[in-house]
């Protein structure tokens, strides 16, 4: 058995995004030479995930209003996680999004459904953060 394992970064500028990572999850998929097995990716941050979704700009505001009207940012005197930090509203709506995601790879691409994208979400951005991916196969 073969296993790859890599770590993507994002400075992403705005306090919350959504970034289509599959065409960089393909290259990581290419370099390890893996033809049947599994991918995992994985959000190494708290506030960020990772989620399999429809590439559709409507959707994806959807999605952020849907998430302000469950966890809205403002106040942040709302939340008793936010003392010297004001992301409490960012691990929650990480917990709704999800930390990762697991595709099946077959014939050395990804096994995903005709419509379904891998997508970083940013619940508290501005900074540097990471997405693990890990391969294993053969
Ligand atoms: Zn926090």
């Amino acid at each position: 058995m073969k296993s790859y394992r890599k770590e993507l970064w994002f400075n992403i500028s705005a306090r919350r995004a959504f970034v289509n990572i599959t065409p960089q999850v393909n290259i990581c998929l290419e370099e390890s030479g893996i033809r049947e097995g599994l991918i995992l990716i994985n959000a190494m941050h708290i506030t960020a995930s990772v989620f399999i979704n429809d590439d559709e700009s409507g959707l994806h505001h959807d999605f952020d209003v849907w998430l302000e009207k469950l966890a809205p940012h403002e106040p942040t005197s709302q939340y008793r996680h936010n003392g010297y930090e004001d992301n409490a509203d960012g691990h929650l709506k990480r917990q709704i999004m999800g930390r990762e995601v697991v595709v099946a790879i077959s014939e050395g691409k990804l096994d995903l459904g005709p419509w379904e994208q891998i997508f970083y979400g940013e619940f508290d951005g501005k900074r540097k953060k990471r997405v693990l991916v890990k391969i294993i196969g053969e």
